[in-house]
């Protein structure tokens, strides 16, 4: 059953409401480029970064965990490392500095390969594009740390690895070199934020985003199934989605309807439709079948056919696209309070299914875009995000 080709009947207006905020999600590296794998689908690290934290946690082994982390979650590819000391940086016969140099190394350093400065990243990436014009590939990727970083040396803003940072910033230069800009997920390893945010897993966004750069979807763990555009056309659109208690970190169908909890949306939009005008469409469908379409408030009204409203501002639609369909991109910090009538410990702002009266509630919410250049035309996920808000 879809949606967006059902008959639509009037319904009685709910208690759904949401606060949403457009941002961008997992957002490809280089953009119209929509099958970017891994040259020969392998990519080894020459790892060197001596030295160990104030804690006594050894650098090179955390590296090393990390390669495995994202390694075990990409079975197309062959992720490796090994301690080994190679040149990060090589001298072109112009003179200038170049990180290119068919090596993929690992190294400590105070200032990028051409001599810019690294005072404020805690790690920098490069990744290399080429091969043939018709079949582009990651032919090379380096990832330098700051060295200013490795230990305290005073001052407020001075930032020191610790294990769980440097792990953490090691996970994130790798997905660059996998092809993966920065994403806007809270939980999520390419989210591009300040320290107190440092992730050690990654999220289904992180994973499904070098699956669907890298042309293997169906690796995706959080696809909406196949895209569909509604006047049977092919599209190379590709929709993911998922509803979280912890900010994005994990997936889940049920949520305990005292939990916070966040439900993330990301479509990679068709190259025909890229940086035109376009908007998402969210439709949440209850158990009995009556629909609710957000407006690009966060509003939910009752959808009773035709035209659907658009979940997003007027504006470009670029080449990936996310919407927090409900939730805020986060989790809620502060002392929770008693609330009387539940009998519950909740946050003052949290979003939860008690908040929104939806206990004992299933929904899917159904995902699609439009563009201005094919007017009258729907994208659509043909599986929708599945929730339920149950005590079971
Ligand atoms: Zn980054």
């Amino acid at each position: 059953m879809n949606i967006f080709r059902s008959a639509i009947r009037i319904i009685a207006a709910a208690a759904l409401a949401g606060a949403g905020g457009m941002a961008f999600a997992y957002k490809p590296l280089y953009e119209y480029i929509d099958n970017l794998p891994l040259q020969d689908n392998r990519l080894t690290w020459h790892v060197w970064v001596p030295g160990e934290s104030d804690d006594g946690d050894a650098w090179d082994p955390l590296f090393h965990e990390s390669v495995r982390h994202w390694n075990a979650e990409l079975p197309y590819f062959n992720l490796g490392s090994v301690t080994r000391n190679s040149e990060d940086c090589t001298r072109r016969s112009s003179g200038s500095m170049t990180a290119r140099n068919q090596v993929n190394t690992v190294t400590w350093r105070e200032t990028n390969c051409g001599g810019g400065s690294m005072e404020h990243a805690a790690g920098w990436a490069l990744t290399f594009v080429g091969g043939a014009a018709g079949a582009r590939v990651i032919e090379e990727g380096d990832i330098f740390f700051n060295e200013r970083f490795e230990h305290a040396e005073g001052g407020a803003e001075q930032m020191v690895f610790d294990e769980t940072s440097f792990y953490a910033v090691a996970l994130h230069e790798i997905g660059h070199n996998l092809g993966l800009g920065h994403g806007y997920i809270d939980a999520a390893v390419m989210a591009y934020g300040p320290t107190h945010k440092w992730r050690k897993r990654l999220s289904p966004d992180d994973i499904c985003g070098v699956a669907v750069i890298s042309g293997k979807r169906e690796f995706c763990p959080v696809a909406l199934g196949e895209a569909v555009a509604s006047n049977g056309a092919a599209t190379q659109a590709h929709f993911s989605g998922y509803a979280s208690a912890d900010a994005g970190a994990t997936a889940r169908e049920t949520l305990r309807p005292w939990q916070e909890f966040n439900i993330y949306a990301t479509v990679l939009i068709d190259p025909e439709h890229r940086y035109r005008p376009g908007q998402l469409h969210v439709v949440a469908e209850t158990e009995d079948g009556q629909y609710f379409a957000r407006n690009a408030e966060g509003e939910w009204h009752p959808y009773t056919g035709g035209e659907i409203p658009a979940a997003t501002p007027p504006g470009d639609l670029e080449h990936a696209m996310e919407l927090i369909i409900l939730g805020r991109n986060g989790i809620s910090r502060g002392q929770p309070t008693y609330d009387p009538r539940h009998g519950y410990n909740l946050y003052r702002e949290a979003l939860t299914g008690i908040r929104l009266d939806l206990e004992g509630v299933s929904l899917k919410f159904w995902l699609a875009y439009s563009s201005a250049a094919e007017p009258g035309l729907l994208i659509y996920g043909s599986e929708p995000i599945r929730v339920a808000w149950t005590l079971e």
